[in-house]
């Protein structure tokens, strides 16, 4: 076998995963098709450490995104990466959502995050002076980093354990063979070149169900499906009104946690991301301008001061999510594929939001399924 363990994808989540398994083996490989690391969701999100409130409980993605939290916590401290325990308050200006405010808590408390409580009007007031709000359910243990430093040190940990890290080779079709797989990549200038694989850990974000589907796994749950985040950043020197992360009261079965405050480390305040669904699943990271208008209806309940000229179109993400409009909330997929007859690849389909939170911990578990599969 030419590898021990090859990972597709440069993501933070492919980071992660490399930087983790490359701990205690030898012989792996991380290839990714752009020319750098992180170019797709890893680069295009809300840097948020989320507390692990929102998903079901038992979920992986509550496990997961309260344990790596505070990995990641530890991490950025330890590394010297810059993050900042903001906190995060969920608003409500009405007196009918003060009861889904106590339901969001008593979820939270659930879950195990128990450092969430109910603040009234004065709390919030000496916390975001600007705003109007009612009531708030208020987490401290929330915050934002910075998520290309992560990456970075990710990337250089990984290679101080000898991973090869290999950047413009596309991989095109995966083939499994009586013990492996030959994994197969398309270079930038058009050559072809192969290569056998003990193991193939499939972290290809977007095009996760893609690659499944190289092997012949294509399992209709298994489809992603694209929904598409719009952020406008904040303009006019309001910035200075807002000083952390002020979210909605989210809906049941949305996609993304409703159009919101996001500040990052120097201090820019970005509104959004909205959720629309992208119906012929096509890249595309253009902001429709006339979008303003919903931004503006949607935050001007709790951001007083804020006016449609004051909106910037800023960035866009794509969200790799299982869930189509009307379907109720998946979990994350990982999983190790033997029952499927493909024992030694490991599926992470639909690893959307919080996959930035949980990247530690989600290569904590790929690496337990790994050594699983070993014994
Ligand atoms: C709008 C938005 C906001 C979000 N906000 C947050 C947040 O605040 N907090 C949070 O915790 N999470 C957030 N997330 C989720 C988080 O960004 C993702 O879960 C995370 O970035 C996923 O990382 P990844 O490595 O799995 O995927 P990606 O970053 O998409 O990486 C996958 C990589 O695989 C590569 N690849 C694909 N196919 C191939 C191939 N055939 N050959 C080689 N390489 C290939 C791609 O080029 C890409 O680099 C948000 C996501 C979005 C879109």
């Amino acid at each position: 076998m030419d590898v021990y363990v090859t990972i597709i994808g440069a993501g933070i989540v492919g980071l992660a995963i490399a930087r983790e398994v490359s701990n205690s083996s030898k012989n792996v490989f991380l290839i990714e098709k752009n020319l750098k690391f992180g170019q797709e969701s890893s680069s295009r999100n809300s840097e948020v450490i989320h507390s692990g409130i929102h998903y079901p409980y038992g979920s992986l993605k509550t496990r997961l995104c309260i344990q790596g939290k505070e990995m990641l916590y530890d991490y950025c401290e330890l590394k010297d990466i810059s993050y900042r325990k903001c906190g995060k308050l969920i608003v409500s200006s009405s007196v009918a959502d003060k009861d889904t405010l106590i339901q969001i808590l008593q979820r939270a408390q659930k879950n195990g995050v128990t450092d969430g409580r109910i603040i009234n009007k004065d709390e919030i007031h000496d916390l975001e002076p600007d705003i109007i709000a009612d009531t708030a359910v208020y987490f401290p243990s929330s915050g934002i980093l910075d998520s290309h430093s992560l990456m970075k040190q990710f990337e250089t940990d990984a290679i101080n354990n000898e991973t090869q890290v290999v950047y413009g080779s596309e991989v095109v079709s995966l083939k499994k063979l009586n013990e492996g797989y030959e994994v197969t990549l398309k270079e930038q200038d058009g050559s072809v070149y192969s290569f056998t694989s003990e193991k193939v850990i499939n972290s290809a974000g977007l095009y996760a169900d893609k690659i499944s589907s190289m092997l012949g796994l294509s399992k209709p749950e298994n489809q992603v499906f694209y929904w598409k985040g719009e952020y406008f950043s904040l303009s006019n020197g309001k910035h200075k009104f807002v000083s952390g992360l002020i979210y909605p009261v989210p809906e049941s079965n949305m996609v993304g946690l409703g159009i919101h405050t996001t500040v990052d480390l120097g201090g820019r305040v970005r509104l959004g991301p909205n959720a629309l669904f992208m119906t012929d699943k096509k890249i595309d990271y253009s902001i429709d301008p006339e979008h303003v208008k919903d931004f503006h209806d949607s935050l001007k309940k709790y951001l007083p001061f804020l006016e449609p000229e004051d909106l910037v179109p800023d960035q866009v993400g794509i969200r790799p999510t299982l869930q189509k409009p009307g379907d109720s909330t998946r979990d994350f997929i990982i999983e190790e594929e033997s029952k499927s007859g493909y024992p030694g690849f490991i599926n992470l389909i639909g690893i959307e939001s919080p996959g930035l939170t949980a990247c530690m911990s989600i290569a904590e578990y790929v690496d337990q399924l790994i050594s699983g599969f070993d014994q």
